[in-house]
């Protein structure tokens, strides 16, 4: 990601992707459920079993899916898609808005702010302020402050050359 300020002119001519690691080619975010039951936990649970998934969980309570995944149109020695701009590449892709990208704010920076992410590492320290009721509802959780202060992020796959 590009670190230095740009004038206006520059602003409206280049797209906000120049010199960003992409890591909207490299990492899968899909929505999820939020967790509501004791059950949804344990499924969480499961899913970080699999060394590629983190889950995000952002300030505003969404909750997303992280796949440590490189899509296999990414050009790895042009560092683009290598299918850009032809059929093969998928609307989702060509229709995203770069303006409003949630992979740069929440993908590149250490430790971002807008979000906490849970892995089969930190999992046990977030899942033990749980309470659930007699039904398995969850009744208390961590709210985001918490989270992140109980999870701080030093360091996760994404730290892995390339991306960062
Ligand atoms: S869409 Fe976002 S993550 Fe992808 S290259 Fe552009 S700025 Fe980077
Ligand atoms: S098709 Fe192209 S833009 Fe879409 S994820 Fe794959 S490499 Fe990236």
């Amino acid at each position: 990601m590009a670190g230095g300020l740009i004038s206006f002119d520059e602003g409206i001519t280049q797209s906000p992707c120049r010199a960003c690691s992409a890591p909207c080619c490299r990492v899968l975010m899909m929505p999820m459920k939020s967790p509501a039951t004791l059950m949804d936990i344990d499924y969480v649970r499961y899913m970080l079993n699999f060394p590629s998934i983190e889950v995000a969980v952002t300030r505003s309570g969404e909750w997303k899916s992280v796949v440590y995944d490189t899509c296999r149109h990414f050009d790895q020695e042009q560092h683009r898609c290598g299918v850009h701009g032809t059929t093969e590449q998928p609307l989702t892709c060509s229709y995203y808005n770069e303006y409003r990208c949630s992979y740069k704010a929440l993908m590149l920076a250490p430790d971002p702010p807008e979000a906490y992410f849970l892995n089969s590492e930190n999992f046990p320290i977030w899942a033990q302020e749980l309470k659930f009721n007699d039904d398995g509802e969850i009744v208390a959780a961590p709210n985001f402050e918490r989270a992140k202060e109980l999870l701080p992020r030093n360091g996760s796959r994404l730290s892995a050359p390339g991306i960062r």
